[in-house]
């Protein structure tokens, strides 16, 4: 157990990987100092209550939905973007709602997530070699060599994108946009016209009608139908950016992380003694950490002990991404291992870190890899007795030809379409509605 004081720089004295060396420290050092005079992006109160949320996911009263961008781009940032990433897990929360009949957490991977971990520190093109792109809030995406260079001001312009976005999900949250009475009308244009629209009309007709019942019953104003909480996340990776908007909450005492709701630490940074344990250990939001195929059932143990001390339920998330030809050999021993421990952890599935290929000069995901990894993780729950707590996914609203495979069977060739992702390859809306009926037919069964 550590017996280490932690504060918010403690990670400073510890072994660090995939943060970027900045050439200029006294102005990475003023960014910080600034960022950590601006008000915070969350509050704790609203992170106390996802904990809560998750707590009762991890005791099978509820699924977590978690999605969004593998990285969101300064370039990107609109209004459409945000709300057609908004709408298709409204409406996948829908499908698991009252097709699964179960709570639905709804946790963006939005408003923040700019930071990647990456394999290599460089990338070749046409036999230049340059450093990677480590996502906007550090460097550019163009392939230049002024480009690539860390720039803490890029922390800043983070931060501003982040409380924009937020202001306009808050906005559609509470506002009367995910109003359930709204329903038929979060369809996507191109939703509209594939196999999928029919199943989701017609649940949209169901709801109206319970929506009707519900007032003639004299039960037509509830705030859970007019209104619905929405969290945000983000992989926790640029730790002077996390510090400095870390604060001491007032009515607690406690440190929060408030750049976002829910953090989680990347399979790439999960030593149990280097900087992104150090810093997630002692903050005191809900927090999450991926769990890649080589991960040990003890070291497994040995982190939810020192992320989650006081084994408190819904504070530890464990996101199991192992490739849907490894689940079955590599999640068994850790669901195991946690349940014989008497760890309290929510288990998610993200079926897209663990399906990654190259087609040519495309990174993409066969959706069929994707879902099996859904169903098998699924499958492993249900032999070990433990509970199957929700899933993580790459996605957009955006009608982008990233993943292979879905109702449209979109093809190798079709890639070159619409291929538009800063980093990894995600589900396009009609994957991920499909995803979502998926689930709600495991969670009904
Ligand atoms: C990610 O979620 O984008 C990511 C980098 O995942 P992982 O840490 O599981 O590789
Ligand atoms: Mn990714």
């Amino acid at each position: 157990m550590v017996a280490r004081a932690w504060h918010p720089g403690s990670w400073r004295d510890m072994p660090i990987r995939q943060v970027p060396e900045y050439p200029d420290a006294a102005k990475l050092a003023e960014a910080e100092a600034r960022i950590s005079r601006w008000p915070p992006l969350v509050f704790a109160g609203e992170a106390r209550r996802l904990q809560a949320a998750l707590a009762k996911a991890g005791d099978g009263q509820g699924f977590v939905l978690q999605g969004g961008d593998c990285a969101e781009s300064f370039s990107d940032f609109t209004a459409n973007v945000i709300r057609d990433t908004f709408r298709v897990l409204l409406q996948m929360a829908v499908v698991l709602t009252f097709g699964g009949g179960t709570p639905v957490v709804k946790l963006g991977r939005m408003a923040g997530q700019f930071a990647k971990p990456r394999s290599s520190d460089t990338e070749t093109k046409d036999g230049i070699t340059l450093p990677s792109y480590r996502g906007d809030i550090i460097n550019g995406p163009d392939f230049t060599p002024e480009a690539r260079i860390p720039d803490p001001s890029r922390m800043e312009f983070a931060y501003m994108q982040s409380a924009g976005t937020l202001n306009l999900l808050r906005a559609f949250a509470t506002g009367g946009y995910a109003d359930l009475h709204q329903v038929h009308r979060w369809n996507l244009g191109f939703v509209e016209r594939s196999p999928l629209a029919d199943r989701y009309q017609d649940l949209a007709h169901r709801i109206d009608e319970t929506l009707g019942f519900m007032q003639a019953c004299g039960m037509s104003d509830l705030p859970q139908v007019r209104e619905t909480d929405f969290y945000t996340s983000h992989e926790s990776l640029l730790l002077p950016y996390e510090q400095a908007l870390t604060r001491v909450d007032s009515t607690t005492g406690d440190s929060y992380a408030c750049s976002a709701h829910f953090l989680w630490i990347g399979d790439r940074t999960r030593q149990p003694d280097g900087a992104h344990v150090e810093f997630l250990r002692g903050v005191k939001n809900p927090i999450g950490m991926k769990v890649g195929p080589s991960m040990a059932p003890d070291e497994l143990v040995r982190l939810t002990e020192i992320l989650n001390p006081a084994n408190a339920k819904g504070r530890l998330t464990l996101i199991s991404r192992m490739g849907a030809d490894k689940v079955e050999a590599k999640l068994p021993p850790l669901l195991r291992a946690v349940k014989r421990a008497g760890r309290n952890v929510v288990w998610l599935s993200d079926p897209m870190h663990g399906n990654t290929t190259t087609v040519g000069s495309y990174k993409t995901r066969p959706f069929d890899a994707v879902l099996t990894e859904v169903r098998r993780f699924f499958d492993c729950h249900a032999a070990e007795g433990t509970q199957p707590g929700g899933v993580h996914v790459e996605m957009t609203g955006q009608e982008v030809t990233e993943c292979l495979g879905g109702a449209h069977r979109l093809s190798e060739a079709d890639l070159a379409l619409r291929y538009q992702t800063f980093c990894d390859p995600r589900l396009n809306a009609e994957q991920s509605l499909e995803l979502a009926f998926l689930i709600a037919a495991e969670l009904k069964a």
